[in-house]
């Protein structure tokens, strides 16, 4: 594709949930948009996350685009939670249903976003040489794009084949009868293992840190209420918009002390039948209350002590070391139950640590496993990574992320000061990766375009957010989540200071419903707390 001009009025960089949506809305509201992607197709994440047994865990009826009703009328989920192939599927048939691949350039990383005052631009670089300006950048990088790389002494080593869960590769990875090993069991490890196991001549599970995994039970969804939904898509959307999460994941209204101990078990073995994430959110107190979290958690170590033979093995899987609901809930299907197979070790490197990579396999304190192929399910450098990787410089050739050493500044999780027309949807101090993607992806790309369309209204070229307010919208990020259990935890949604241990919460955790009615005050105010110029 040849692209005429060389000036635009908005750059998205991405072409994943967010990025499919932002190019479609600008370009209607008739703002010249350029997409630029890296990959060779749409999907983001969902196009490189493509290893066995990928699939989204909330539902696909809440996980997917509100804004158009012929997308919904058209398009048939298939199951409760849907698969990654039917996501990047859905994400590939939205993107042609509104031309949106046209107005992308793929294969293409930007290298570099360089801002002149005096062009009142950023001026744009790639990896294959296209240079191009804007007036908007629009970073939909996402926060879980930009992967950890396995940095384990003697990989080089290593005559295996290994690959990444985040960049599965499209060729698919033979499977069949090989000797594999798995590091990492977090969400993508947790779906990964069980279909792994099924395929291996043995599967080794290198874990460092237990966790908590509870049944998704997918099931296939009925036409009727997906037709339902597209009856009244308007007030769904903003019946999703005014919830905690941007979900319908039922939240409890009650603490747990409310109920007997008969009621509380009652309860959780409804949810552990009836699957899903509503495990994390079941009593109003669980998220604050230690006691009252220690009661669910100790139910589902009580749920792998039953699914698990061998009782060590199953104390190994029992998470111990922080409360239910801190870190990513993982939702499963059959991952304990994969441990019973004789084809399936458990490597625990809190008592065996990894030492180094062989020619031929992973050699931990105690013992040398034998490989052919080894997964690294590392997680991901989470809200910095994608933006530290490309150059973006303002005037005084400081990057974004300069100002965020003692955890991220930012007005809205939307822009942050000193980077005018710089715009992160769903960045550090939104709900981010706490809230439904879909929906805040098209909620802020909507609010972007709604404000490009005031500045321009009323001839302002410029938007940052001002010192001030970001202060007071990072101190309410700080105070939404001052009472959680989770800040305690360390994961990638937490960032401790190295010198005094202090600890930020990235994500705003004050619910979504709140979030969206600041984004809109905000607006409605004529963009209260940013400099317009
Ligand atoms: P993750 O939750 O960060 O898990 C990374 C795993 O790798 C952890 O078990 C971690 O152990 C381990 N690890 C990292 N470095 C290691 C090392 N040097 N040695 C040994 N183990 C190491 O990453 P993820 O599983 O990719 O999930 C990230 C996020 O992506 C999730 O929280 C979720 O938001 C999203 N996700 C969603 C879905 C879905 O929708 N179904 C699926 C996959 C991912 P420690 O815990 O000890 O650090």
């Amino acid at each position: 594709m040849t692209h005429g001009e060389a000036d635009y009025d908005v750059i998205v960089v991405g072409a994943g949930i967010g990025g499919i949506y932002a190019v479609h809305r600008f370009a209607r509201q008739g703002l010249s948009v350029l997409g630029i992607e890296g990959a060779s197709g749409v999907g983001g994440v969902w196009y490189h996350n493509r290893y066995p047994g990928a699939r989204v865990d909330v539902d696909s009826i809440d996980y997917c685009y509100y804004f158009s009703t012929q997308i919904w009328q058209q398009w048939r989920w298939t199951e409760r939670f849907a698969a990654q192939p039917e996501i990047l599927a859905y994400l590939d048939f939205v993107a042609d249903s509104f031309g949106v691949k046209q107005r992308f350039v793929f294969g293409t990383w930007v290298t570099s976003a360089q801002w002149r005052g005096d062009t009142v631009r950023y001026h744009v670089t790639t990896s294959t040489g296209l240079s191009v300006s804007c007036r908007f950048l629009v970073m939909a990088t996402g926060q879980l794009s930009a992967a950890r790389r396995p940095e384990f002494p003697g990989l080089e080593r290593f005559r295996g084949e290994w690959v990444r869960t985040s960049h599965w590769p499209e060729r698919g990875v033979g499977l069949d009868g090989r000797r594999i090993g798995i590091i990492g069991t977090g969400s993508s490890g947790v779906q990964a293992i069980p279909v792994l196991a099924q395929y291996a001549k043995h599967l080794h599970v290198f874990q460092r840190t237990a966790n908590y995994v509870v049944p998704a039970r997918t099931a296939p969804i009925g036409a009727a209420v997906q037709r339902g939904i597209a009856g009244q898509l308007g007030d769904e959307r903003e019946l999703l918009l005014a919830t905690r999460g941007g979900t319908r994941i039922p939240v409890g209204a009650r603490p747990l002390s409310h109920f007997s101990p008969a009621e509380q078990v009652a309860i959780l073995e409804r949810q552990w039948e009836s699957g899903g994430q509503a495990m994390n959110s079941l009593f109003s107190d669980q998220s604050t209350n230690q006691e009252s979290n220690d009661v669910v958690a100790e139910f589902v170590r009580r749920k792998v002590r039953e699914i698990v033979r061998d009782p060590g093995l199953a104390e190994t899987l029992c998470p111990s070391s922080y409360p239910i609901g801190t870190r990513r809930l993982c939702l499963d299907i059959g991952y304990y139950e994969t441990f019973n197979r004789d084809n399936v070790t458990l490597i625990d490197l809190r008592c065996d640590p990894i030492a180094e990579i062989t020619e031929t396999g992973i050699r931990t304190q105690t013992a040398h496993h034998e490989l052919d192929l080894i997964v690294f399910a590392l997680g991901f450098r989470a809200f910095t990574g994608a933006l530290d990787k490309i150059h973006i410089r303002n005037e005084r050739g400081a990057a974004p992320t300069d100002g965020w050493a003692r955890g991220p500044r930012t007005l809205l999780g939307l822009m942050t000061t000193g980077f005018p027309n710089l715009f992160l949807p769903t960045g550090p101090g939104s709900p981010s990766v706490l809230g439904n993607l879909f929906l805040q992806n098209e909620f802020l790309m909507d609010w972007i375009g709604d404000c490009i369309g005031y500045l321009d209204a009323r001839g302002f070229t410029t938007i940052e957010p001002s010192e001030a307010a970001q202060d007071v919208w990072t101190a309410q990020v700080a105070e939404a989540a001052s009472r959680l259990l989770r800040l305690r935890v360390d994961n990638y949604m937490v960032h401790v200071n190295a010198d005094d241990k202090s600890r930020v919460f990235i994500p705003y955790t004050g619910g979504f419903d709140r979030y969206v009615r600041a984004a809109r005050d905000t607006a409605a105010r004529g963009y209260e707390g940013f400099v317009l110029s």
